[in-house]
C-alpha cells in the first residue's frame, strides 16, 4: 500500500459487496483553498477470486470507457461476481468534465504520468495511487482508450509486445476472449509513462483497447466495449452471470511494431485521406496529401507509407499538425 499517498477514501478494499465512492485528491482552486478533487471508483467484491481494476477516462475526450464502466457498475450486483472488481470510470475525471485528452487542471496527460510521485500535480497524484495502492492488488488491468477526438482505429483490445512470453501470450487470450475484431500488438512512439506499460511491467495481465473515435461514438462501439469486456470477465470467472462463450468469429491479431509503421505528418494543413480504414497498404504508396492552411494553391505535401500491410488507425480530424500521427499500418502477427 501507498502509505505515502496524499490521495485518501472511503472504500475499504477488503469488504465484500458494491461500495460506490470517491477518491480524494488534494487541489487547491482560487475559490477554494482547502479542498480536494474527487475521482469516481466503485469496488464489487464477493469471495475469492481474481482482482480485475478496470479504468475509463484515462484520456478525457474517450466516453466509451466512461460509458461502459458506469453501466458497468449500475448493473452487476456482488452475487454475479467472483473475486473482486475494482472501477475507475473517470480516471482523469478533470479532463472528462472538460471534454480534453489532457488535463485543464496541470495540462498533463494521464497516460505519461505513470507511475507518478505522491507530491505530484493532480495527474500524477492519480497515477501514483493507482500504481501503489491499486496496481498490486490488481491480477488484471483493464485501460479502455478510444482514438477520442485525435484518432480513429479499427476496434481492437491491445498491448505491447513483451519480452515475457508466459505473460504476453496469457494477455493474448484475454484479448482473444473480448472478441473485438482486432487484437493489436503497439509499440510506444510518443513518451513513456504509459498506465499499461506500468501493469505491464509489474507482471500483471493488462489490456488496453482502441475503440473507433470520438464521430464514431455510438451503439456498435459501445456494444464491442460491454459485451467484450464481460466475456473477457466471464472466461476468468469473475463474472458468473452467464457462462463465458468463445468468440466468433475470433478477432485477427495484428502488429504495427515498427516506429515507421506510425505515419506522421510532415507538415501542418488539412490532411485528405486516400484510402479508407482496412485498406491494404503498400511501402511508398501515398496515403494521402496534406493542404496548407496559410499557402492553399501551393502543391499539397503527399504523405507515403514506409511500411505496408492495412490501414488500421487515422487522423480523427482532418486538420492536423507536423508531427501527428496521421496513419497506422498494422500486419498479421504470430505468437512466437
Ligand atoms: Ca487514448
Amino acid at each position: 500500500m501507498a502509505t505515502d499517498s496524499l490521495v485518501s477514501t472511503d472504500i475499504d478494499y477488503t469488504q465484500d459487496g458494491k461500495q460506490i465512492g470517491v477518491l480524494r485528491v488534494p487541489q487547491s482552486f482560487n475559490t477554494a483553498g482547502w479542498a480536494n478533487y474527487f475521482i469516481p471508483i466503485a469496488v464489487i467484491q464477493n469471495g475469492s477470486g481474481p482482482t480485475v481494476l478496470l479504468s475509463g477516462g484515462n484520456h478525457g475526450d474517450e466516453y466509451e470507457g466512461q460509458v461502459t464502466l458506469l453501466n458497468l457498475v449500475r448493473d452487476i450486483q456482488p452475487e454475479q461476481v467472483q473475486g473482486r472488481l475494482i472501477v475507475l470510470p473517470m480516471l482523469n475525471r478533470p479532463a472528462c468534465v472538460a471534454g480534453t485528452r489532457l488535463s485543464p487542471l496541470d495540462g498533463r496527460n494521464m497516460n505519461r504520468a505513470f507511475p507518478g510521485q505522491h507530491n505530484d500535480t493532480i495527474t500524477g497524484m492519480i497515477a501514483h495511487y493507482v500504481s501503489y495502492t491499486l496496481l498490486p492488488q490488481a491480477d488484471i488491468v483493464v485501460d479502455i482508450h478510444s482514438g477520442g477526438r485525435t484518432l480513429q482505429f479499427l476496434p481492437s483490445v491491445n498491448m505491447h509486445e513483451l519480452a515475457n512470453q508466459t505473460q504476453m501470450s496469457e494477455m493474448v487470450r484475454a484479448a482473444t476472449a473480448w472478441g473485438a475484431p482486432y487484437v493489436f500488438i503497439y509499440a510506444d512512439v510518443a513518451g513513456g509513462g504509459l498506465l499499461p506499460s506500468y501493469a505491464e511491467s509489474l507482471g500483471k495481465i493488462t489490456l488496453g483497447t482502441e475503440l473507433g473515435s470520438a464521430p464514431q461514438f455510438g451503439v456498435d462501439m459501445l456494444g464491442i466495449a460491454d459485451r467484450g469486456l464481460k466475456n473477457m470477465l466471464r472466461m476468468y470467472g469473475v463474472l458468473t452471470d452467464t457462462p463465458y462463450a468463445p468468440p466468433s468469429p475470433a478477432p485477427q491479431l495484428v502488429a504495427a511494431p515498427e516506429s515507421a509503421d506510425y505515419v506522421m505528418a510532415p507538415v501542418s494543413g488539412i490532411f485528405e485521406p486516400f484510402l479508407e480504414m482496412g485498406d491494404p497498404v503498400e511501402a511508398g504508396q501515398k496515403l494521402g496529401q496534406i493542404h496548407s492552411t496559410e499557402l492553399p494553391f501551393a502543391d499539397p505535401v503527399p504523405v507515403h507509407a514506409q511500411t505496408g500491410g492495412i490501414l488500421f488507425g487515422r487522423c480523427g480530424f482532418p486538420l492536423t499538425q507536423q508531427g501527428a500521427c496521421v496513419a497506422t499500418i498494422v500486419r498479421p502477427y504470430t505468437l512466437t
